[in-house]
């Protein structure tokens, strides 16, 4: 007899899970607490998006969607930067042809994932049913519908991917059920707004289109995500006290003269930011990590719900939807076990899921502080020359986004080598065209 498995969350690493495990021949039930978004005015191209890269798409093309995802992306070539009192430039992702990011609505995503579920004979899929809790011993979680009744729904396995106020990681806390848990949340001390600029008034964009645009201001930034209405997504990180902060923008003329004195360039382009600024809430932002994430061997947390981290190197998603493509590699050299997989998976997964957290918390003071400065351009230049020129050369950014096969913690450690060399180099020098490439080639060589 096929498992019976419960996924909770139909967000996008639940229902990506789900769709995979229904491919695998599992009865599978995909229960939401929300109402169906495909039922829901709001979803456009102009929801929130997201950076989509290699590994994301790796895990899509597991369940056959990749090419259909991309047709819903804009490549996103490089970072633009818009420096303080300074020109625009781009620096780009990579020196290598064809490699780049892609900038995907997050409504559009989700929309296309549960889709393709709800094409699945053997995955059902039910909506505006929150879980508040599972009982781990069972395994059966426990629900409540719209009208307010308790449900409850038993399983062969329960996988919790409901995100980064997880209840089925609530329910692995609570003491009664014998399981020693340990979790670390750690806020960031900056959070973040979500703004607009609309398309121009011919539908275009008003800004190079193939490229995520960053305002670097030391102490906070301004990124921008293009999407395919012509509109842009744009998020203002800012710190939640002190000189430049949340709680100093308390009013419109704050918000007014805030933007007009850092991001001038954007203030033009961005008609409803007043209006925006404060019918938007501020999210916070934290990393999550804990241990363990299986109970029993039968009931397991995946996604945002094990490991939550910060959006600084667009990784958030693709680690979740990476999540599900090593679940299911483990699957296959487990021949099919869930069980001995569920027991495994998240010892090896950890130290990975655990690299890109700390990669993300880098990349916000890169992003915020260096992308600006002399020293570190002259960095990125010379990893674009090296890419170009060696193809056994890979930058860490390349490493983590382009690598769909290089595990998170390798990428991380080699990467961190590289730049300490590299930053050693750009600052004896003044310009890239001192350095001879070659050199500084045999010498990342011998660190490898
Ligand atoms: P979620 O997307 O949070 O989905 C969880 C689902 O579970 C939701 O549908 C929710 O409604 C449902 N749910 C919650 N509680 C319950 C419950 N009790 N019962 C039933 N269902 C429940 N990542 C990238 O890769 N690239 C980016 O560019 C990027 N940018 C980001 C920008 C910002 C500002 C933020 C905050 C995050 C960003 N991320 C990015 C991270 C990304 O959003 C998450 O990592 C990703 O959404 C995780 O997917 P998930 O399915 O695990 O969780």
């Amino acid at each position: 007899m096929s498992n019976k498995v419960l996924v909770i969350g139909a967000g996008l690493s639940g229902t990506l899970l789900a769709i995979r495990l229904a491919q695998r021949g599992m009865q599978v039930k995909l229960v939401e607490k929300r109402s169906d978004i495909r039922k829901m005015e709001f979803v456009g191209g102009r929801s929130i998006n997201l950076a989509l890269s290699d590994r994301g798409l790796k895990a899509l093309r597991m369940v056959g969607l990749e090419e259909e995802v991309l047709k819903q992306c804009i490549p996103m070539k490089g970072r633009r930067i818009h420096p303080s009192g300074g020109e625009e430039f781009t620096s780009p992702y990579s020196g290598r042809e064809g490699k780049h990011i892609n900038s995907v609505s997050r409504g559009g995503l989700n929309i296309l994932l549960l889709n393709k579920a709800e094409s699945l004979d053997n995955l059902e899929l039910q909506f505006d049913m929150p879980c508040d809790g599972v009982d781990l011993d069972r395994p059966a979680a426990h629900f409540k519908d719209r009208e307010g009744n308790n449900i409850r729904i038993s399983a062969d396995y329960i996988f919790g991917a409901d995100g980064s106020n997880s209840a089925v990681r609530q329910s692995m806390q609570e003491r009664h059920h014998h399981l020693v848990f340990s979790l670390s949340q750690q806020y960031l001390s900056h959070a973040y707004k979500e703004l607009s600029i609309p398309p121009s008034e011919g539908g275009g964009f008003r800004m190079e289109k193939n490229a995520l645009h960053i305002w670097p201001r030391g102490g906070f930034m301004l990124i921008a995500l293009p999407n395919l209405d012509g509109s842009f997504t744009v998020t203002l990180f800012l710190a939640h006290e002190g000189e430049n902060s949340f709680k100093k923008l308390q009013t419109a003329n704050d918000v007014k003269a805030f933007f007009t004195t850092h991001f001038p360039d954007a203030v033009p382009l961005m008609p409803t930011l007043v209006e925006d600024f404060f019918g938007h809430p501020t999210g916070l932002l934290a990393t999550i990590k804990c241990d363990p994430w299986s109970a029993n061997g039968k009931t397991l947390i995946l996604g945002d719900a094990a490991h939550a981290i910060v959006p600084f190197y667009g990784q958030g998603m693709n680690a979740s939807f990476e999540d599900v493509s090593v679940f299911d590699q483990m699957l296959d050299l487990n021949s099919g076990d869930l069980e001995k997989t569920i027991r495994s998976y998240g010892k090896q997964r950890k130290t990975d899921t655990d690299a890109i957290a700390d990669l993300a918390i880098d990349n916000f003071y890169e992003m915020r502080d260096h992308v600006a400065n002399p020293v570190f351009q002259r960095k990125r230049k010379i990893e674009m020359e090296l890419e170009k020129k060696y193809p056994d050369y890979t930058s860490k950014y390349s490493m983590v986004t382009f690598n769909e096969d290089m595990p998170y913690a390798r990428a991380m450690e080699k990467g961190r080598e590289q730049d300490r060399m590299l930053m050693n180099v750009c600052e004896g020098i003044s310009s890239v065209e001192e350095l001879d490439i070659s050199e500084v080639y045999k010498q990342l060589k011998k660190i490898q």
